[in-house]
């Protein structure tokens, strides 16, 4: 068995030390490699976490035994004798996201993947791992103890590497509240200053966590599940694991004992809660074969990432209205953000969502100020292709078939058994076990840029859809704006004291066509300073077919442009509710009120 010590080098400096114990079985064996990932499960990039090992060092008793670099991040070891072999090095830590690692002298976290070497021929045999007591800091992670007591420090143990890597740990003063979900051990666990009102929200994923559980039927494929979550002024990301989740999320997010109601900050944060918890599922156990195993080398290609994060992103809202915490306009507000995000550029029509998928490491990874011109979001089209599907499951099938259906169904016969799904599985899978033929859907979805049929299902559902104007060009969405400006810009920009820094300008639209790019920096309009209250103004005072002077820096470069005003489009859409017999059996009606309500009693509020 290989044996990992992580310890604290040196908190202020960044640096944990990492020690490896590996068994000889003959000095005659072939050589020990040693190799770390490049990149993470869940997230689709190269980021070559090796480059932040230095001073790597073997030993066998005595003597230093030489190590030879393979690549950039494997190295080769030759036993010279057949005592065990101890290799040390430490790591850099200072990654603030859920992906690699983090340490200070206040708290630290990290995924192994960061830190443990793959010790190759090993990597299919269990692993220990010691974290040493520090200070007074706790522990918190999904990975199995065999020694210590809960939440401090001690040994764990996993069945073998790609195991191992699944278990993000996180170190410091935690706050931590266990709650069961259907008899199921959870764990909310907090680092960094905050103000969470820690049992208002466990209370509120319990509600949701049980959603996800009875969509599976009761299947559930952890023991236990830890919600480990990183606190900061301004920050927000989730990435799922075996029986865990690391998030990532902004102090204001979380509510806290004195508010009242869901705002839209802490609907986000249990929206990405439900998102991770629902991969546990879809991605975590059913994954398309291509990602059976694993290979970490290097990057790995699939078309289906639409499903995996498609569908979890339509389950991820859905089914925190299924549990109550969000009416049905709101609801319906939420996707209509999301078809706003979609059609906003002229992505949409360039790239399909398997395109997306397939090139998700140097496109959706890497998006830059083109994206919106270019690309297309396997998670947002994916969410509305899912939207579609479930509705078309339930009109094809009298009500009797649902997307969740669906789901539980994949899960059990690709899912459980670690099967995976080929790219055309769910297709095939649908017409085999419920006779209904969604192949034509699928095809136009999935391989063209064709728009999907949204208006007529919804409308079969007692929804319409409405475009109407956007407050201004940075704010669409699915909500109808107060005071849309009668012309557009073409461009999401940021105000500063410098001037409209440009981060996307929009391709056929006024910025573009008067000659201004994503970074340059808008100054004056008309000969007005452009600032945050004077581009409101000019937008709401012009017509469209006005022409007007804009100077801009374009790098140190001053760019004086003529700037022809377009009439601003209707890049927000609403959903209404006409019919709500229709739309009942899809959303929870009457309106709910949010049902924890009285729960709030408890705090003294009222
Ligand atoms: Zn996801």
């Amino acid at each position: 068995m290989v044996y990992y010590q992580i310890q604290i080098r040196d908190a202020k400096a960044h640096l944990f030390a990492v020690t490896i114990e590996i068994p000889v079985l003959d000095r005659h064996q072939t050589p020990l490699r040693l190799t770390l990932p490049a990149w993470l499960p869940g997230s689709y990039m190269i980021r070559d976490f090796a480059k932040n090992i230095n001073v790597l060092k073997a030993h066998q008793g005595d003597h230093v035994i030489p190590i030879k670099a393979i690549d950039k991040q494997t190295w080769e070891i030759i036993p010279q004798s057949s005592e065990r072999i101890i290799v040390s090095y430490e790591v850099y830590a200072f990654d603030l996201s859920v992906r690699s690692a983090y340490l200070d002298q206040y708290w630290g976290f990290f995924n192994p993947s960061s830190l443990c070497l793959a010790v190759l021929p090993y990597a299919d045999q269990p692993c220990q791992l010691t974290l040493p007591p520090y200070r007074h800091w706790q522990v918190a992670t999904g990975m199995p103890r065999i020694d210590g007591t809960a939440f401090n420090a001690g040994v764990f143990q996993a069945n073998n590497y790609d195991e191992f890597i699944d278990y993000p740990v996180i170190m410091g003063e935690l706050t931590i509240e266990q709650f069961a979900v259907r008899n199921i051990p959870h764990v909310f666990v907090l680092v960094g200053r905050h103000y969470a009102d820690v049992k208002r929200i466990c209370r509120d994923l319990t509600a949701i966590c049980e959603q996800h559980i009875d969509l599976f039927d009761g299947q559930v494929p952890f023991h236990e599940y830890v919600f480990l979550t990183i606190v900061v002024g301004q920050g927000f990301g989730g990435l799922e694991h075996r029986n865990s989740t690391a998030l990532m999320c902004s102090r204001h997010d979380l509510i806290s004992a004195n508010q009242t109601v869901v705002d839209k900050y802490y609907r986000t944060f249990l929206s990405l809660c439900s998102h991770e918890y629902f991969h546990s599922w879809n991605i975590k156990t059913l994954k398309p074969k291509a990602f059976i195993p694993y290979r970490l080398a290097r990057e790995q290609y699939t078309e289906q990432l639409w499903f995996y994060e498609g569908v979890t992103s339509y389950f991820d809202d859905y089914l925190l209205h299924r549990a109550g915490l969000i009416d049905a306009d709101t609801y319906l507000a939420l996707l209509g953000d999301t078809i706003a995000r979609v059609k906003r550029g002229i992505g949409l029509h360039k790239q399909t969502v398997t395109e997306s998928s397939f090139h998700a490491w140097t496109k959706f990874y890497k998006q830059d100020e083109n994206a919106p011109n270019s690309i297309v979001s396997y998670y947002a089209k994916g969410a509305l292709i899912a939207l579609c599907l479930d509705l078309i499951l339930r009109l094809r099938s009298d009500h009797h078939i649902t997307l969740a259906r669906v789901m539980n169904d994949l899960w059990l016969n690709y899912g459980k058994n670690l099967e995976g799904t080929a790219d055309d599985t769910v297709m095939t899978f649908i017409r085999a076990k419920y006779d209904i033929d969604i192949s034509d859907f699928l095809q136009q979805a999935l391989y063209t840029t064709n728009p999907l049929p949204l208006r007529e299902l919804l409308a079969k559902f007692g929804v319409s859809i409405t475009p109407v104007l956007s407050a201004d060009d940075n704010q669409y969405g699915g909500r109808k704006a107060e005071h849309p400006a009668p012309v557009a810009l073409g461009a999401k920009y940021k105000a500063t004291p410098h001037g409209l820094e440009l981060h996307h300008v929009f391709q056929g639209e006024a910025a573009h066509l008067a000659g201004l790019s994503a970074h340059d920096r808008i100054i004056a309009i008309d000969y007005l300073q452009a600032n945050d209250v004077s581009i409101k103004d000019i937008l709401q005072r012009s017509e469209p077919g006005d022409e007007v002077i804009v100077h801009a820096f374009r790098r140190d470069e001053l760019l004086e442009l003529k700037l022809t005003w377009q009439a601003a489009q209707p890049t927000s859409y609403t959903l209404t509710i006409n019919a709500p017999e229709a739309v009942r059996d899809w959303l929870l009606l009457p309106k709910s009120v949010p049902p924890r309500a009285p729960d709030l009693n408890a705090n003294g509020a009222n």
